[in-house]
């Protein structure tokens, strides 16, 4: 059995158009996490918006109103239902790679019990970091949850066999990284917020808070990893996900 990959949507994420480099005065984009099935093992990469979030009331739904933004997320969007329609129990996840640390990225961890978490040193580091923790808006609870953790510095061979590497895409976040997978269905990067749409590739408007240098040579590194069947899956790209998905969330 060789590598299957799933793409997962687990809610939805409310900005003013400018927040994700898009027109309109709100946009709502979809928030994706990946689930690759492995012979040696399930990995993921990103885990979605914590479940508590479908509640209104959330305390951190709460603190993302008064910026002006919100996610959303109903019962069969979870990582857990997820799962569950895969026929993967949660407990038997073996990685939870993240991009980076962000609630709408690591937000699911809690729901993966045995998982190890593959994170790059310096996001990890900075998460725990007062002052860049909170510049760019990495919050403990979402990811300091007593897992497993392998801290990775660059590039990572996530089984060993080349059909699943980290990359370093480092600006979005101080250690943001990215996933190359050779599948089943071809070839993918699996790029996270290091581009939040193919709109991005041009524009190159980045978020404020991010190293906007930094971003720039990360796009660029990734743009040029990929061969002629590369397909590019960006971070929160609507257009990817209507009515014909850029990878499937369930088994044929
Ligand atoms: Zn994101």
């Amino acid at each position: 059995m060789a590598l299957r990959l799933f793409g997962c949507i687990c809610g939805q994420f409310h900005s003013p158009g400018a927040g994700m480099a898009m027109p309109g005065d709100r946009v709502t984009v979809p928030i994706p996490f990946y689930v690759l099935e492995h012979p040696d093992g399930v990995a993921l990469f990103d885990c979605g918006l914590p479940a508590a979030m479908i509640d209104y009331d959330d305390t951190y739904r709460a603190a993302l109103r008064t910026q002006d933004l919100d996610a959303t997320l109903t019962s069969d969007e979870t990582l857990t239902s997820h799962l569950e329609r895969l026929d993967i129990d949660p407990a038997r996840v073996r990685f939870a790679a993240l991009s980076h640390l962000h609630f709408d990225h690591a937000g699911g961890l809690k729901e993966l019990p045995n998982a190890t978490v593959v994170v790059q040193r310096r996001e990890w580091e900075a998460g725990f970091e007062p002052e860049r923790s909170r510049h760019y808006g990495l919050r403990k609870r979402y990811f300091d949850l007593g897992h497993q953790v392998q801290l990775v510095d660059g590039e990572r061979d996530l089984f060993g066999d080349g059909s699943a590497v980290l990359t370093p895409s480092y600006g979005h976040t101080p250690g943001h990284q990215s996933l190359r997978v050779r599948s089943e269905q071809g070839d993918h990067i699996l790029v996270g917020d290091a581009c939040y749409h193919c709109g991005v590739v041009e524009s190159r408007q980045f978020p404020d808070m991010s190293d906007h240098p930094a971003m720039n040579r990360s796009l660029d590194a990734l743009l040029a990893l990929r061969g002629p069947d590369t397909v590019m899956v960006w971070g929160h790209d609507p257009e990817q996900w209507g009515d014909t998905p850029v990878l499937p969330s369930a088994r044929d």
